[in-house]
């Protein structure tokens, strides 16, 4: 077998690369920095209260010999949107892959959900990842890549009470397209990345909806953090050189 068909980096395919993981501090970002971090990348992670939990998974990362960094960044805040892209690259001096997984979700019947609601959500989930990726193709370069976690609610499925996270989610499907038409001539790929149910604060395989939720899917389970931090760390590496302007559902069939 040959060195581009096994992987050129052996067992850290992404050595010398730094990466920045939006929301690192916990579920599925927190996995991806791991990962990420364990296939050889330096990760900046940001957060946005969770400076314990963001601490840990830096020392988790530094335990095993690698590199990270955490940095506070409200997505709802441009500023520290546009200063955590700087931060990641002074700190590890470039940027080739940005993860855009920060998000929240807040469910509830269309006619009753605030301005506020709708505020919240669309900066967290639409304008962060928006300005993240401005910032970051400012710094990436031949085979840079721009990874994005939709959700499997914005493009085939839907259900009473999601029109703001699908909203939201839906957002990142077009963008993702159009940069992916943009940049793919500076060899920039851009992707997105679809989860179903998976056990995290955000949506517990314990919670109450979590058997009508690991029911809908072919593999009648929830899936773990670490199945998204996978497919993320195969687009960031040699196995995603040819995938650009595509959607990867994570979500055991929830989508079929
Ligand atoms: P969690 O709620 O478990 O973790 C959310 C992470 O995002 C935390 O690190 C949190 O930081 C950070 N975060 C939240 N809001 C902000 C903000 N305003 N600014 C900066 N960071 C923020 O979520 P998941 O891990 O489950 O979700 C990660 C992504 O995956 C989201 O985009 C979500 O929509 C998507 N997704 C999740 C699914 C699931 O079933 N879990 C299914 C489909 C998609 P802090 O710790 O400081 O609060």
């Amino acid at each position: 077998m040959t060195a581009a068909v096994r992987g050129e980096g052996g067992d850290r395919p992404l050595a010398g690369k730094v990466a920045l993981v939006t929301g690192g501090s916990r579920g599925i970002g927190a996995a991806i920095a791991l990962r990420l971090a364990a296939d050889g990348a330096a990760v900046a992670l940001t957060y946005r209260s969770r400076a314990e939990a963001a601490e840990q998974v830096v020392k988790e990362i530094e335990g095993a010999g690698g590199s990270a960094w955490a940095v506070p960044a409200d997505s709802g805040d441009a500023e520290a949107v546009w200063s955590s892209v700087a931060g990641a690259v002074d700190r590890f001096g470039r940027l080739d892959i940005l993860v855009n997984n920060a998000g929240v979700g807040v469910l509830g019947p269309f006619e009753q959900l605030s301005l506020e609601d709708i505020d919240r959500v669309l900066r967290t989930n639409v304008r962060a990842p928006f300005l993240a990726a401005q910032a970051a193709a400012a710094h990436l370069t031949e085979g840079g890549r721009i990874i994005s976690i939709g959700s499997c609610m914005a493009e085939r499925v839907a259900f009473p009470g999601g029109s703001l996270y699908a909203t939201s989610k839906a957002a990142l499907s077009g963008l993702t397209r159009t940069l992916a038409r943009e940049l793919g001539p500076r060899g920039i790929t851009a992707n997105l990345v679809t989860p179903g149910p998976i056990d995290t604060d955000m949506n517990p395989a314990d919670g109450e909806s979590a058997p009508l939720q690991a029911g809908l899917t072919a593999l009648g389970a929830y899936g773990r953090a670490a199945d998204v931090a996978a497919t993320v760390a195969h687009l960031a590496g040699e196995g995603g050189r040819y995938i650009t302007g595509a959607s990867l559902a994570v979500d055991g069939g929830f989508a079929i």
